[in-house]
């Protein structure tokens, strides 16, 4: 036995990580494994879930011709019992336990003890790792301690390497499909595009691969910046030199050296002509060296790992500064990015912006938000699955429904996509016919249908579906993106303007909603807990400041117009809703004091904390109506962070506490007689859309790509029918049964393509 410590652990992880293809990684974790344990054997088999079989990818021990023959049914060998009892199986005489399955080729017949561990992610079953002795002997706890610890840590590791498998093995053989992939459902909607990674220019582990247009070109671009590089750390070595030590002096030449060393060089060069881009080529050179230096023993031989990526680095900065060609994005632009922000968005022509795939990020997520405003499909949390910088210029479908893409897609699949593209189209023609028809159900009960906006500038979109107006208008984002707060002419400009497009129909305005996941980068307080601590109207109770000139602006914003609702966010207890109110008084004094006449606005506040579901009686009293912020509201009730694709798959607005709470408040607004909306993302879901009909409430505040499908169920159902579904739902106990009745509802109406594609 030599080592367990986490050191070992990490460099056995991290040499998967940085292995250029599958093969290499799982050699190398198979042989680190053998080295640390000591064991006779260590093999990994890959568990495929489509076939149902695990096949031998790696060995250190048994005959290196068996992988990739060895192929084993789920139900066979002891492996496959890893596979079935999900726990590690421990076996001192492995040929005499009756699942022993003696392959002849394997070489396995020396072999008594046996130590099986399965690999899961996420529930999926990814791999088994094997570790086996001649002699005949249970293996000890702390052997089995570090093989579940290393399968635990690897799951992510060994997924990514088995999808850059896939990928690659398209790249050689280009006859197949390059694999499907799940993430996050973000926004619904088909399309077949191109993908473009999103990088930062900055980042040198971003870069994508993309084919050299000229390799020539590519070369000589590589040269100069290599050239640059090496002439820069020579100059900044001489210039120190008065003020540094003869030995940090060396620092400068080293660098030099090493920049522009014929090995790094030539071998940059090297796949540069095997067809990628001078920053793609780069990076795997840059990232080879580096795990060079980090598999090494010796301490400060490792921390060179990072000198040499702070070289490659420095090359790429001077690569792109040589880059001024404006990027050609396709037709059909799939953006790609490990973690985009909503701001990378603004990187594509919109009109060239098809779907989005981000490693990170749910469904309740900003990105997600801004998916279906734009009405486009998304796919989120495929960090972990696929590699994604190996995906730009790669024909992909984005499947907004499944949260699936398909990456360099079969024929088949190709065709099978186009037909469900043209069922779409067909359905979104007829729900475009719905534009000016009021949302009202068979049996006569009508719902005001309204969009939120505010992250997008645009809001043509939103009349060409029909709204009715603003439901919710986000005020953050004219706060984010810059160096200091906006002033009070300026907000009043932007409200102004957001009024009158919509003019007359009614305008609500959110009061400043930041903290959580949007910060103003000028006014951040570093949390533990952001989405518990200091945010919605928690900060702008602190600065009061803040609120009166925001409503000021507001207020200011609506001369001449007598629509406008004021929206509070976050309200928790009574003593914020009490002393927000007095503030919008404060304001409007001012404001008609100034000379203005302006209406008093409807006050509204939000109901997104669980404490504001039991305080629903004393809140509707105070304020003239209330908006369910389902996002949040669902977030803490269910302690779910609504960003977390960990956890993305429970967080469900048919949860039956969710619908429970639903109920309550939209009990209170009627007992009080004041309207209630619903304005969260969950608005948008057509399974909810009935138990909201059921449950009467007046309107809904939903993303302009959502509005027609919303409007659709409520015109296809009668309230009695919605009534008797959300009658039977509440005696269900799980989601998934709730789930199920909708959509069974759904497609007896013929809806089913609004859950999916209705095949
Ligand atoms: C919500 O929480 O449901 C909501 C509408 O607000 P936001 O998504 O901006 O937090
Ligand atoms: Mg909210």
């Amino acid at each position: 036995m030599v080592s367990y410590s986490l050191n070992t652990i990490h460099k056995i992880v991290h040499s998967i990580d940085k292995s250029p293809d599958l093969s290499h990684a799982l050699n190398n974790l198979v042989s680190g494994i053998h080295k640390a344990l000591g064991v006779d054997v260590c093999s990994i088999y890959l568990s495929d879930t489509i076939t149902r079989t695990n096949i031998l990818m790696a060995t250190q021990g048994l005959n290196p011709d068996a992988v990739g023959k060895v192929v084993l049914p789920f139900e066979e060998g002891l492996v496959g019992l890893v596979t079935e009892l999900s726990e590690p199986v421990n076996i001192s005489n492995a040929p005499a336990h009756p699942r022993f399955k003696y392959v002849p080729e394997a070489g396995e017949d020396p072999f008594k003890s046996f130590l099986g561990v399965p690999v899961t992610r996420q529930g999926e079953q990814l791999a088994v790792l094997v570790v086996q002795q001649t002699t005949s002997r249970r293996f000890g706890e702390q052997e089995i301690a570090f093989l579940t610890t290393l399968a635990a840590l690897l799951a992510g590791n060994i997924a990514i390497a088995r999808a850059r498998g896939l990928i690659d093995d398209y790249f050689s053989t280009e006859t197949s499909g390059g694999g499907v992939f799940t993430g996050v459902a973000g926004a619904p909607g088909i399309i077949i595009g191109k993908g473009v990674v999103h990088y930062h220019n900055n980042q040198i582990a971003e870069v994508p691969d993309r084919p050299a247009a000229s390799i020539p070109e590519e070369e000589e671009r590589l040269r100069a910046a290599i050239e640059a590089v090496v002439s820069e750390s020579k100059t900044v070595g001489e210039q120190l030199g008065g003020t540094l030590p003869a030995t940090d002096q060396l620092v400068f030449n080293a660098y030099a050296l090493i920049a522009g060393s014929d090995q790094l060089v030539n071998e940059t060069i090297e796949r540069i002509r095997a067809g990628n881009w001078a920053p793609g080529a780069l990076r795997d050179t840059i990232e080879s060296f580096a795990a060079r230096f980090e598999s090494l023993d010796e301490p400060y031989m490792r921390e060179r790992a990072n000198d040499i990526r702070s070289i490659g680095q420095r090359i790429l900065g001077y690569l792109f500064t040589e880059e001024h060609k404006e990027y050609a994005y396709p037709e059909k632009t799939v953006l790609i990015g490990e973690n985009l922000s909503p701001l990378d968005l603004g990187s594509v022509p919109l009109e060239k912006l098809a779907a989005i795939v981000s490693g990170h990020g749910s469904a309740y997520a900003h990105l997600a938000i801004l998916a279906h405003a734009l009405n486009i499909p998304a796919v989120l949390g495929l960090a972990g699955r696929v590699p994604l910088n190996r995906l730009d210029g790669m024909t992909l479908i984005v499947d907004g429904y499944k949260g699936q893409i398909l990456v360099s897609p079969s024929q088949e699949e190709l065709s099978e996509y186009q037909g469900l593209i043209q069922g779409e189209a067909q359905l979104a023609r007829g729900m475009a016919a719905l534009k000016d028809l009021p949302a009202v159900t068979t049996d006569g009960v009508r719902i005001h249908l309204y969009t939120n906006t505010g992250l997008l500038t645009g809001h043509s979109h939103a009349f060409d579906v029909g709204t009715e107006g603003i439901g919710l208008y986000r005020s953050e984002v004219p706060f984010m993106n810059r160096d200091s707060f906006p002033g009070e002419e300026e907000q009043r400009q932007i409200y102004r303007q957001v009024i009158e497009a919509y003019m007359p129909k009614p305008v609500t305005l959110r009061t400043l909603d930041v903290g959580g996941d949007k910060v103003l980068p000028y006014f951040h307080r570093k949390e533990p807990n952001p989405f518990l601590g200091w945010r919605g109207i928690r900060v702008v109770l602190d600065h009061p400041e803040m609120l009166l000139t925001q409503v000021r602006a507001m207020l200011r914003a609506s001369e001449g117009y007598d629509k406008l609702k004021i929206l509070l966010p976050m309200i928790s207890n009574i003593d914020e809703l009490e002393r927000a109110m007095t503030l919008i008084r404060r304001a409007y004094d001012h404001v008609v004091s100034d000379g203005y006449t302006i209406r008093f606005p409807e006050i509204g506040a939000m109901i997104e904390v669980p404490s504001a579901v039991y305080l629903i009686d004393s809140i509707t009293r105070r304020v003239d109506f209330l908006s369910i912020g389902t996002n949040d509201l669902i977030q803490y009730l269910l302690a779910i962070d609504r960003n977390n694709e960990h956890v993305a798959k429970l967080f469900d607005p048919l949860h039956p506490p969710v619908l429970e709470a639903l109920r309550l408040i939209v009990d209170a607004a009627h007992r009080h007689a004041k309207p209630v909306s619903v304005c969260g993302e969950a608005a948008g879901d057509p399974a909810l859309t009935i138990l909201l009909i059921a449950m009467r409430v007046d309107s809904l505040s939903v993303s302009a790509g959502d509005l027609p499908r919303v409007k659709w169920v409520i015109r296809t159902l009668s309230w009695t029918r919605a009534n008797e579904l959300w009658q039977q739902a509440r005696t269900m106990e799980h989601a998934s049964e709730i789930r199920q009745l909708m959509e069974q509802e759904l497609a007896q109406q013929g809806l089913s393509r609004l859950v999916g594609h209705g095949k």
